[in-house]
């Protein structure tokens, strides 16, 4: 038998309790990885970093294997928006976000790429591309030309409303628009892989898998994918709307799911639920899916 690779599964926790919090709570559920908020996810602010208590979350992480930690972006961070202000409020919060995760080095940060709001997916892209631009090229000035170890996540949506990333092209086309304006190549932007919202997107994970991850490949480029945001959705196959259900009970099944966590592409990237589950759920889930998945 070869050895296997402990699997990386974990969930969304609150951030209310700081860094080492969340390394306790995720060993106390089962998990290695976990991913947190940013701050408020409808508001503004972030808390004041505690220098100590980060230094403790690195040791603790160290000693149990946590890791990489996944920061998600506020819902209010829209760069695509028609309004000068919101578009700024992204920007400065991005920016913010990715000064701060220098304190934990090697993070992922994930965004919603955004929402047109009528404008169109082209202005979409270009407005969300513009402001990539102009935060890394600020880091690059400020960093002596290195770009940050955080590694920057668009999240794959769902299409609901406006939303831009709807379909692998998009994802591509914010990609290829921001690095043709970098001066430096880098890893700095990859992708997160929702899976309810590529099923609710129309991509089919559930009866050709194989399929949807040839057309990923093909148009984004399979090492571009980061992490899975691994959920089960309320709706059906294309019903652009967005609603989470726990694993194994809505329209992808387990079946599907487990399908996902075993599949050679995705197998060693690190999973995340975001399933409607308080903590005893989500240990419920982590064991569940520790349980079916194939040689571990
Ligand atoms: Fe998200
Ligand atoms: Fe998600
Ligand atoms: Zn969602």
């Amino acid at each position: 038998m070869k050895p296997c690779k402990t699997m990386k599964i974990g969930c969304h926790l609150s951030a209310s309790g700081g860094y080492l919090a969340m390394g306790q709570t995720a060993v106390s559920i089962g998990a290695n990885v976990f991913q947190f908020f940013t701050r408020n996810p409808r508001g503004g602010a972030a808390k004041p970093l505690d220098k100590g208590d980060i230094a403790a979350f690195l040791d603790f992480a160290a000693a149990n294997g946590i890791g990489p930690i996944l920061a998600h972006a506020p819902y209010t961070l829209n760069a695509a928006g028609a309004e000068t202000r919101v578009r700024e409020f992204a920007e400065e919060v991005m920016a913010d976000d990715l000064d701060r995760l220098e304190h934990t080095p090697g993070a992922m940060y994930n965004f919603h790429p955004g929402s047109h709001v009528g404008q169109g997916a082209e202005e979409g892209i270009n407005l969300i591309s513009g402001m990539l631009v102009r935060i890394l090229l600020r880091w690059l000035d400020a960093h002596g030309g290195k770009l940050p170890s955080t590694t920057i996540l668009l999240e794959t949506m769902s299409g609901k409303g406006s939303e831009v990333g709807r379909d692998f092209a998009e994802i591509r086309a914010i990609i290829d628009a921001t690095e043709s304006k970098l001066p430096v190549r880098g890893n700095t932007l990859g992708v997160c892989l929702d899976t309810c919202h590529i099923w609710d997107g129309g991509y089919d994970i559930v009866n050709d898998l194989d399929g949807v991850l040839a057309e990923f490949d093909r148009i984004v480029g399979i090492n571009r994918l980061k992490a899975i945001h691994l959920n089960d959705s309320m709706n059906v196959l294309g019903a652009h709307k967005d609603r989470h259900e726990k694993i194994g009970k809505g329209k992808i099944g387990l079946d599907a799911l487990i399908r996902v966590v075993n599949h050679p592409k995705l197998k060693d990237l690190p999973f995340y639920l975001e399933t409607p589950c308080d903590l005893q759920g989500y240990r419920d889930e982590i064991a569940l899916i520790k349980k079916l998945r194939s040689g571990s």
